[in-house]
């Protein structure tokens, strides 16, 4: 049977990476939280299952990256942009990959152009 959580570390942070259903995230591939608990600090990734290798690689990467990044008091654009700079210099075919499908499928490019401009 396939295994559904990872655990790994991200930066020091004790980090489960679950691949999730189809339809658990929406539109989008991945996220990412970090949750604090009396024992410190813990970081939850989701990630869509069932996507191609590249992008599902690109999605961990910049899923990570957020992680990292949790405690910084970025804009959500900065912070995407961010994630996708540091996880596409790593995965350039996987962020090209992510960037088509994104344009391509209008449930996503809804999504994302609605964060971007509010409405
Ligand atoms: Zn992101």
């Amino acid at each position: 049977m396939e295994r559904k959580f990872r655990e790994t570390h991200v930066n020091g942070i004790p980090t489960v990476i679950q691949e999730v259903g189809k339809f658990e995230l929406g539109p989008l591939f991945g996220n990412a939280h970090v949750i604090k608990s009396k024992h410190g600090q813990i970081g939850k990734i989701k990630i869509r299952e069932g996507l191609p290798p590249s992008i599902r690689r690109f999605i961990e990467e910049h899923e990570k990256y957020h992680i990292k990044d949790w405690e910084s008091k970025s804009s959500w654009i900065m912070s995407e942009m961010k994630a996708n700079m540091a996880a596409g210099l790593k995965e350039p075919v996987g962020f090209l990959h992510t960037t088509y499908l994104t344009i391509s499928d209008s449930r996503r490019r809804n999504y994302y152009l609605k964060k971007l401009f509010n409405r």
